[in-house]
């Protein structure tokens, strides 16, 4: 169930059957971060088992034309948000900086916090930027005809069936998202082709839009996306790496860390309860933060309404150590350093914030009837 109230779940089950049966369209799937240590428990394996490469080879063996990484789109989000937070570290625009990468927690703030949306970032979430990109960028790189790509997400939420279809999120000439799947709706989708998932090979997923980095890997758990945004700009600024913030699982937390001659202060709220106690300090002037992760789930992703049930605190926090894993022993930590981000602006988006980003990578929010 969606944590704002405010969404369904609308199976779109039938209508991706229909696309990869379909002959005309060039489908391609991503998957988001946390999946990778969500999906397994489906499948009668221990909570928080890394799955990448067995749900990689499900995925191309339902027909997929190519299976990519979300975690490349955060590794995206990083580069352009980190941008933005910079600016706004040396005085463009207003301080605290909070994320907008959750679509629950966006809605929540339309309905409930309007005056405060100047202070959310402009960066699409990692699923939308990335969808821009299938339309755009891939059929550069590739020539496959844009008009056929159909884009498929895999996502912990329902919140994200809502986002995609937003009338201002889509950056290409066509519905950036065309369906949005949960994790349990995937599973159920691998048990109707009788996939044995657990015999499964571990295979790769595909170039051009698959490498990612642990920073883009840990979105999927709460404190995950401060983490990642600090670990660039520190090192962007000053050249040093940073030591982990341990942000944890905690309801509302914070962090601080110096960098430079600065200290920059980090927090964390979610569940929407704990980011309205958040807010309300920034809305009455007694939040001194410069920083702000706000997810919608308790735990984060791992812990959203489309993931598999039931989902105990327990459950979470193993899902969210094997995120941590997977951060831990990625060759690449940090957003910045992913060799495939570095070809993307190279070659097509120019520089993070730039006009090509601005067009494809970030959007606006609104104000809706208080709820
Ligand atoms: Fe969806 Fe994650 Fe936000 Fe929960 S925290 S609503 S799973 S994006």
């Amino acid at each position: 169930v969606c944590p704002v109230g405010a969404i369904t779940e609308l199976s779109e089950i039938e209508k991706v059957w229909a696309a990869l049966e379909d002959d005309s369209k060039h489908v391609l799937v991503q998957t988001a971060p946390s999946i990778q240590a969500t999906l397994g428990e489906e499948f009668e394996m221990e909570t928080g088992t890394v799955v990448t490469g067995k749900m990689v080879a499900a995925l191309r063996r339902m027909g997929f034309d190519k299976v990519f990484s979300t975690d490349f789109g955060a590794d995206l989000t990083i580069l352009e948000e980190g941008s933005e937070f910079l600016k706004k570290l040396n005085g463009e625009g207003e301080l605290p900086h909070i994320t907008s990468c959750c679509p629950g927690w966006v809605k929540g703030a339309e309905h409930n916090f309007p005056d405060l949306l100047k202070h959310l970032s402009s960066a699409k979430s990692p699923m939308q930027m990335f969808s821009a990109l299938s339309k755009t960028y891939y059929p550069d790189q590739t020539g496959v005809d844009p008009e056929t790509i159909y884009t498929v997400a895999v996502m912990p939420c329902t919140a994200k069936k809502f986002e995609k279809d937003r009338e201002e999120i889509n950056g290409s000439d066509f519905k950036d998202t065309d369906a949005v799947l949960t994790t349990r709706e995937f599973a159920r989708m691998i048990k109707e082709m009788g996939i044995n998932f657990t015999a499964l090979p571990d295979e790769d997923f595909d170039e051009l839009m698959g490498e990612s980095t642990g920073a883009g890997t840990i979105f999927g758990t709460t404190g995950g996306v401060a983490e990642a945004a600090v670990r660039t700009v520190k090192e962007k600024l000053t050249g040093e790496p940073l030591e982990r913030l341990n942000l944890g699982f905690r309801g509302i937390n914070r962090a601080e860390v110096r960098i430079g001659d600065r200290i920059v202060k980090v927090g964390i709220a979610n569940g929407f309860k704990n980011a309205q106690k958040l807010l309300e300090r920034v809305r009455a002037g007694e939040c001194d933060l410069d920083f702000i992760e706000i997810m919608a789930c308790p735990h984060g992703c791992v812990g959203g309404g489309g993931q598999p049930r039931p989902a105990t605190n327990e459950k979470k926090e193993k899902r969210a150590q094997g995120l941590a894993s997977i951060d831990d022993t990625s060759k690449i930590r940090k957003s910045h350093e992913n060799p495939q981000i570095m070809k993307l602006y190279d070659e097509f988006l120019g520089e993070p914030l730039g006009g090509e980003s601005h067009h494809l990578l970030h959007t606006k929010y609104k104000a809706r009837p208080k709820n």
